[in-house]
């Protein structure tokens, strides 16, 4: 089927989505860090997880790691937006690069509970996906006594060896499940303490419940984001637990026509690490499948903005109040 085949009628582009403040701050991190010191800049990890993001970085001279051991000496060093355990933050500071942390400060947030209660005797329970690094990181600040879980089924088998117990999860998780374990350890453990304020984060909530008001207003949502972003596979899961089909593309030429056949509505969103250059272009594409109408929902305006590390200055306010009030579509 050709692209001039009229597929689709209108888009509707959920608010918000896409690069939320942590993505934006860690970005901006290499970029500065680029520029103040030139190439290369070692990022420990995918800086984001978003493929276009990594790719233009590595062309401006950034060079992904995953072992420090690739780093030589006297380099400048970032850690990604995800966190890193202590025990890679101790050995980078002993091999004596020049470190920059673009750790989102909402896992950081995360990292000085856990350490504070640790040191009142607590053990944790966190809730998150084995192998993401933020758990990794996050599970990493202690050497003991945190325990991880990924579904109901695994609260069962946590045995505390004490009676202070508290609970983390990761900032990117779905609502709806995160709530769901949260209760089951709950009844498990009556007395666990739980975080002053959620850890699912405010660009997560914000962009599931954008999808929520979405999703039953269209026939597909389309879901910006790329394989290993971990917000992004929830946009598209809870689109599918309301009853509508969700796909999710790492960039326009992914889009597949035969997804649109006799659904007129689409419905466009972007994980918080998916840049804005790829939403136009998916746009531009649904465009040629025969959009006539592209219309922006009404949802939450976010304004929050993090301030970059000492050494690498920050936007001046002018920057900042210009670049909130660029235009989107
Ligand atoms: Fe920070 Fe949330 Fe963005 Fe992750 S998704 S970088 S926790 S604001």
């Amino acid at each position: 089927m050709s692209d001039t085949t009229t597929l689709v009628h209108e888009v509707l582009l959920a608010e918000p989505r896409g690069f939320c403040a942590g993505v934006d701050r860690a970005i901006e991190i290499v970029e500065r860090a680029l520029t103040k010191f030139g190439a290369p800049i070692y990022v420990r990890h995918e800086i984001v997880h978003n493929t276009y993001v990594v790719n233009d970085l590595k062309a401006k001279g950034a060079i992904f790691i995953e072992d420090l051991a690739e780093v030589p000496p006297g380099a400048t060093l970032v850690f990604s937006a995800h966190g890193v355990s202590r025990a890679v933050r101790d050995e980078a500071a002993a091999r004596g690069f020049q470190i920059f942390d673009a750790t989102c400060p909402l896992v950081t947030k995360v990292h000085v509970e856990v350490a504070k209660l640790a040191r009142e005797g607590f053990e944790f329970i966190m809730i998150g996906h084995k192998g993401h690094p933020e758990v990794e990181g996050t599970m990493g600040q202690l050497s003991q006594g945190i325990y991880l879980v990924e579904e109901v089924a695994d609260v069962r088998h946590v045995r505390p060896r004490g009676d202070k117990l508290a609970v983390v999860t990761q900032t990117t998780l779905s609502v709806d499940d995160a709530a769901g374990i949260l209760a089951e350890v709950k009844a498990q453990f009556p007395h666990v303490r739980e975080p002053k304020q959620q850890d699912i984060c405010y660009a997560t909530q914000n962009r599931q419940d954008a999808v929520k008001v979405l999703a039953p207003q269209v026939d597909v949502v389309v879901v910006v984001g790329s394989p290993t972003s971990s917000n992004s596979n929830r946009l598209r899961e809870l689109a599918e637990r309301l009853g509508t089909d969700a796909y999710m593309v790492d960039a326009a030429d992914d889009l597949q026509p035969g997804w649109f056949d006799g659904k007129p509505r689409v419905g466009l969103t972007a994980g918080a690490s998916a840049p804005d250059i790829l939403v136009q272009q998916v746009i531009a594409r649904l465009r040629a499948l025969g959009a006539v109408s592209v219309r922006r929902m009404h949802g939450v305006e976010e304004t929050i903005h993090f301030p970059l590390p000492m050494g690498l200055g920050d936007k001046s306010m002018q920057q900042v109040a210009a670049e909130r009030s660029a235009p989107r579509p």
